[in-house]
């Protein structure tokens, strides 16, 4: 039933100028409610951690993750690295776009291969992932995290556009100490903050470039999704064992996985 319908003829004309009043007031109150849902979330919403910490209770539900990782996990705020518009999914586990044709890891896979990177020699010993190398820094929420579990972080992107998001997105959150960016190839590494005790990379290739295993302090882990014969592209895992004096590098392939191609040069 329409409003004016419920209005006898003899108010009608009454009520009619009483609505045009009303109307750009509900105009009003629309746009506060629309500037609210749009504002970059705060106060007792996403930046209250409740949501955050409910995301990582349902990965700890899982009950395959390391703690280190998921309280690592539980204090960074993943919606502070995504577009505005998608911060209502931060907390999702999903990958989502961050611009430039790339995206974010999912919340369990960043969880599993800073769980696989934990769970090498020297990171066990340590209980610390202690010197890090990150090839492909995106938007910074993996080197965020990482931050929490290391002594020092070096992150590479070879895309600039990705570079200064990341380093726009990482000194709004607070972290023991911030990771040092690099726009570059982070195919060749970086010799000059080396060597790492552990390498990750958030791109897949062919094959670990040689610069990552020289790079590998002994003792060290790298994880890096890369192709492997017949299963399309793993999580392979690279230790640098040393006994008795003498380095070799020990593989192992992990489970089937789908990231973004790591490529040549910078853009
Ligand atoms: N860890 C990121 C995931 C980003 S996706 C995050 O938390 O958001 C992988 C990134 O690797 C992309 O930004 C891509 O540009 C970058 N990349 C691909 N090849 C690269 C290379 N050779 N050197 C450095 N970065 C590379």
């Amino acid at each position: 039933m329409s409003t004016a319908k419920r209005f006898p003829a003899s108010l009608k004309s009454a009520a009619a100028p009483q609505r045009e009043l009303l109307m750009p007031q509900r105009h009003l109150q629309q746009a506060t409610v629309d500037a609210a849902r749009l504002a970059r979330p705060s106060g007792t919403g996403l930046d209250g951690g409740a949501v955050r910490q409910r995301m990582v209770d349902r990965l700890r539900a899982e009950g395959k993750f390391d703690e280190r990782v998921l309280t690592a996990m539980a204090a960074v705020p993943r919606h502070e690295f995504v577009d505005t518009a998608l911060a209502a999914q931060a907390y999702e586990d999903t990958a989502l776009p961050i611009g430039h044709g790339q995206t974010i890891s999912k919340p369990s896979v960043v969880a599993h291969m800073l769980g696989l990177l934990m769970a090498g020699a020297g990171a066990r010993q340590r209980g610390s992932l202690g010197r890090v190398l990150e090839i492909g820094t995106g938007c910074g929420y993996q080197a965020a995290v990482i931050a929490m579990l290391a002594r020092q972080v070096t992150s590479i992107e070879r895309l600039q556009g990705l570079h200064d998001k990341a380093k726009a997105n990482l000194p709004r959150v607070a972290l023991p100490r911030q990771p040092r960016l690099v726009w570059g190839d982070g195919r060749i590494g970086h010799a000059a903050s080396g060597p790492f005790d552990s390498i990750i990379a958030t791109a897949g290739g062919e094959d670990i470039p040689p610069a990552w295993t020289e790079q590998l302090a002994p003792g060290g882990r790298l994880v890096a999704p890369t192709a492997a014969r017949g299963r399309g592209q793993v999580l392979m895992v690279l230790d640098h064992v040393v006994e008795g004096g003498v380095s070799r590098w020990v593989r192992s392939e992990h489970e089937a996985v789908l990231f973004v191609p790591l490529k040549s040069g910078v853009v």
